[in-house]
């Protein structure tokens, strides 16, 4: 069983390109080695515009999703501020009459004028 060369990960970090071309030219493992590094550098390259045109995608989202939220929670702040009727109901339970409010009322409900 012959030993696998393990220098190609040492020799691609710490030593210069000529040693590292020179091993690379006289060793079969070294050049399997080198060939799948290739490969997936190309790979990388081949994703990386995907994976960039991905975070944008995502990023524009995050923002839609805010700018919808902020719009919803005006609105809906809007109406309860604007409609006395909701926002009644959700401090007392029941919308207010006019007797409620302590103004003078006939049987109907209706403000008394005199
Ligand atoms: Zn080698």
């Amino acid at each position: 069983m012959t030993n696998k060369c393990t220098k190609y990960e040492a020799l691609f970090t710490f030593a210069d390109e000529k040693t590292f071309q020179e091993h690379l030219a006289t060793c079969k493992d070294c050049q399997a080695e080198d060939a799948k590094m290739n490969a997936v550098s190309e790979l990388i390259k081949e994703v990386r515009p995907h994976y960039l045109k991905h975070k944008k995608d995502m990023a524009k989202l995050k923002i839609a999703c805010a700018v919808f939220a902020m719009c919803l929670s005006a609105t809906t702040l809007g109406v309860i501020n604007f409609n006395t009727d909701i926002s009644d109901t959700i401090k007392y339970g029941t919308t207010l009459t006019a007797e409620d409010l302590g103004f003078p009322v006939d049987a109907y409900g209706f403000v008394m004028v005199e």
